[in-house]
């Protein structure tokens, strides 16, 4: 079903600012050791987002940010998830490697500072894990707005870099939304397989609070869980969550920053090769993305 995709909305630099307070809003910032447009990222142990260096700040101011990307179904106000606003947030940008200085800058995630955003992985071919999580979005937000609802991505590719983790969360926040969803696949061990649902751990500490989205957050999680085996056919992860397909983390900004229901999925492991023969197959991804709206939809509905 065509969806209507609105243009980027221009923020004001001082809100861009006063929201982000990272580099997210500036340009010029110093280019290093980004892997060049199609090449092998680095591979992100730990993926997704563990520390790394900081980097000189930034000095230049841009003028104007794109901001989320909202989509909702032509015949608004029908459909089993009319009413519902849902934030779809793609893993990543591809645009990352090619900007080393402002992903490695750090922000605030609450139980720490983390760097603002990642490359992500990709599979031995080079087929990219910011490239599967657009593509994933995107077919994500087709199936949801079909059935009624307002979709709001956290960026759609129009950007250079980022968003930003802080930033990511924030777009949840400000949409206000019923549930978030983080698409990522993960960069594990050859042997490693299937998919895990990361749930946010109760976190108090500076900005971060969980305490309320924990509950929902696990229910969210369990549902998708459970839709995203049938709708694939696939098995939850061989190598973390003993076999329930579920993990908790209190290290990622993208969830201790949330104020509303959020869960990662980890589609897949993109350095097996078993695996990554599913992730690279648009008819798997548009099984994935009917098992991840499937459990939305299971989860909303109540
Ligand atoms: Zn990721």
């Amino acid at each position: 079903m065509p969806y209507d995709h609105r243009k980027t909305v221009r923020r004001t630099l001082v809100l861009a600012l006063a929201a982000t307070g990272c580099c997210a809003v500036l340009a010029g910032c110093a280019t290093s050791q980004a892997s060049p447009p199609g090449g092998r990222p680095r591979d992100v142990p730990g993926h997704p987002g563990r520390e790394r260096g900081a980097v000189p700040s930034a000095v230049r101011l841009s003028s104007a940010v794109p901001g989320p990307s909202r989509s909702s179904a032509p015949a608004r106000g029908s459909g089993s998830l009319a009413g519902r606003t849902i934030v779809i947030d793609p893993g990543h940008n591809s645009g990352n490697f090619r900007h080393s200085a402002e992903i490695n800058k750090k922000v605030d995630i609450g139980t720490n500072r983390k760097e603002c955003d990642t490359t992500g992985t990709s599979t031995n071919a080079g087929y990219t894990e910011a490239a599967f999580t657009l593509d994933v979005s995107h077919r994500l937000r087709e199936l949801l707005t079909a059935r009624g609802a307002e979709v709001v991505l956290t960026h759609d590719g129009e950007r250079p870099w980022g968003p930003c983790i802080d930033e990511r969360a924030r777009i949840g926040n400000a949409a206000r939304a019923d549930a978030v969803v983080s698409v990522h696949a993960d960069g594990s061990a050859v042997g490693n397989r299937g998919f895990h649902v990361i749930l946010p751990a109760k976190v108090r500490a500076g900005t971060a609070d969980t305490t309320k989205i924990v509950g929902p957050s696990r229910t969210l999680g369990e549902r998708i869980a459970d839709r995203f085996a049938h709708a694939t056919g696939t098995s939850p992860a061989n190598y973390i969550g003993d076999g329930t397909g579920l993990d908790v983390r209190n290290d990622l900004g993208g969830l201790n920053l949330s104020t509303v229901p959020k869960v990662f999925v980890e589609c897949g492991n993109m350095r097996d090769p078993k695996d990554a023969r599913l992730l690279t197959s648009a008819a798997w991804r548009q099984k994935a993305a009917q098992g991840l709206a499937d459990g939305i939809a299971t989860y909303l509905k109540g």
